[in-house]
């Protein structure tokens, strides 16, 4: 068979398949099988279950799903098994997954590679801030199945490094993403380029207007594929707000750092990520930054330290940590409240992935707390909620938060920390014991300066 044989020829579509309980009978190829057998995937969860029989029948799907129910090898597994046998030519790709970030490429790459080889599959990858010359050279190879970033593709299509008409799967993944990030123009160009009768499956957590737009426009009546908390594999994720002291925020914050076990924590701007990272390691923390201000190989580095375990703390940003994934993340930390209720889950499903479970802690002060609580019961979350103050055992036993290892508070105190939880335009209220515990801290702070601290 070769790239042009029509999509849908070689396997009739079976609208009424029930969800599948195993991957035998799938017609899945056995190599295949084989291979997921050895990396332990051996039962589909809910959203294989549910979307793979339709998708291996070139349905389009519309999938509802967020990171960590295993979406990837729902649209991964029916992407290979289609496109396997077939030989892309050059430049020329046949089977297409858009990822909003370079991270969420390098996953989606990294979850595919095995199988894609066990299949005799190409694969290729194009993102920005990396070498377009490289992935210039892969194309011209030949890549079966090229996972990119709109940006990136973007270029390459237009330097004619890469000819979308012989795909004939796509994949959007994390599609609101995607258009929050602005590339709603860029993806709606790429996919007019792919094979019109060609396969589209889209996957979002989200379905707003935007990616309903998306929808309309590129897929055929797609199949609704829809995994909840409830019936997916999310098991269990408690959801906390703290409500703290504007002037104890920081050492809360800190306290939080030095858990025993790793911890994700959010903040608004690079500034203020680089500014707390760096006080946490002069606290004895070892914490690492991950914003769209380093560079791609920086950002690679980050996550694989983090991944092995030789940095405990990952403080990032929101665009830097979207998709990314980490195995066994137990507690993601809102250090700086996220500004909506997308943001809030898209932050919150870097936890209690594939089953496991997972913390969401919000930190809020007083200037917060009303739109926060808003923000909650917009995404439906009925959080526990719990006065701290840092040094309390209530602290410890929610997050597992203790004193950084070095036994001192970082040099400048809670002072270093100012801009980190009172946005611009909506200054934290203070009380006056508040007022006067940030005094206090601050003068200590300013002491240890003093003493060369
Ligand atoms: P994803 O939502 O695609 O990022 O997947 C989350 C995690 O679940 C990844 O580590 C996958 O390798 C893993 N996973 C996905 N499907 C299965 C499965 N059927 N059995 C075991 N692990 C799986």
């Amino acid at each position: 068979m070769n790239a042009d044989t029509p999509v849908n020829a070689d396997t009739p579509a079976t609208p009424d398949a029930p969800p599948a309980e195993s991957f035998d009978g799938l017609g899945l190829p056995p190599a295949l099988l084989t291979a997921m057998a050895g990396l332990g995937v051996e039962k589909p969860f809910p959203i294989q279950a549910a979307a793979l029989p339709h998708a291996l029948a070139g349905r389009d799907i519309l999938g509802r799903a967020r990171t960590g129910s295993g979406k990837t090898l729902a649209f991964g597994l029916a992407l290979l098994t289609r496109t396997a046998g077939r030989r892309a030519r050059p430049k020329a790709p046949l089977a297409l997954v858009l990822v909003p970030t370079r991270e969420l490429a390098q996953q989606v790459t990294d979850a595919l590679e095995p199988y894609a080889r066990a299949l005799d599959l190409r694969l290729a990858t194009a993102v920005g801030g990396l070498s377009i010359n490289r992935q210039t050279a892969q194309l011209r190879a030949g890549a079966e199945v090229l996972v990119a970033t709109p940006g990136r593709l973007t270029d390459l299509v237009s330097r004619r490094d890469c000819d979308l008409g012989q795909v004939r799967i796509t994949v959007l993944d994390e599609a609101d993403q995607m258009c929050d990030l602005g590339f709603l123009p860029q993806v709606s160009q790429l996919l007019a380029q792919v094979r019109p009768d060609g396969q589209r499956l889209l996957f979002s957590a989200t379905l707003d207007r935007d990616v309903d737009r998306l929808v309309r426009e590129h897929l055929h009546d797609p199949l609704p594929v829809s995994v909840d908390r409830a019936a997916g594999a999310v098991t269990t994720m408690e959801h906390h707000v703290l409500n703290v002291h504007g002037a104890d925020k920081f050492a809360t914050a800190t306290e939080i750092a030095a858990r025993d076990g790793r911890v994700l924590m959010f903040l608004d701007t690079k500034a203020a990520v680089d500014r707390f990272t760096r006080q946490l390691r002069a606290g004895g923390i070892r914490a690492a930054a991950l914003h769209s201000g380093k560079s791609q190989p920086q950002r690679t580095h980050t996550l694989a330290q983090f991944q092995e375990g030789a940095t405990n703390v990952l403080v990032a940003t929101n665009v830097a940590a979207r998709g990314i994934h980490i195995e066994a993340l137990d507690l993601v930390v809102n250090v700086d409240p996220p500004a909506d209720a997308k943001e809030y889950l898209h932050r919150a499903g870097r936890t209690a992935r594939a089953g496991e479970s997972g913390k969401v802690v919000t930190l809020v002060t007083a200037g917060e707390r009303r739109e926060v609580n808003r923000m909650l019961s917009e995404a439906r979350i009925r959080p526990t909620v719990t006065q701290v103050r840092s040094g309390e055992a209530q602290l410890t036993a929610i997050t597992g938060a203790r004193r950084p290892p070095s036994g001192t508070r970082p040099a400048e105190g809670n002072a270093a920390f100012r801009g980190i939880g009172t946005r611009p335009g909506r200054p934290a209220k203070e009380s006056r014991k508040a007022a006067e515990a940030r005094k206090a801290a601050e003068a200590r702070a300013a002491a240890r300066v003093r003493r060369g601290r």
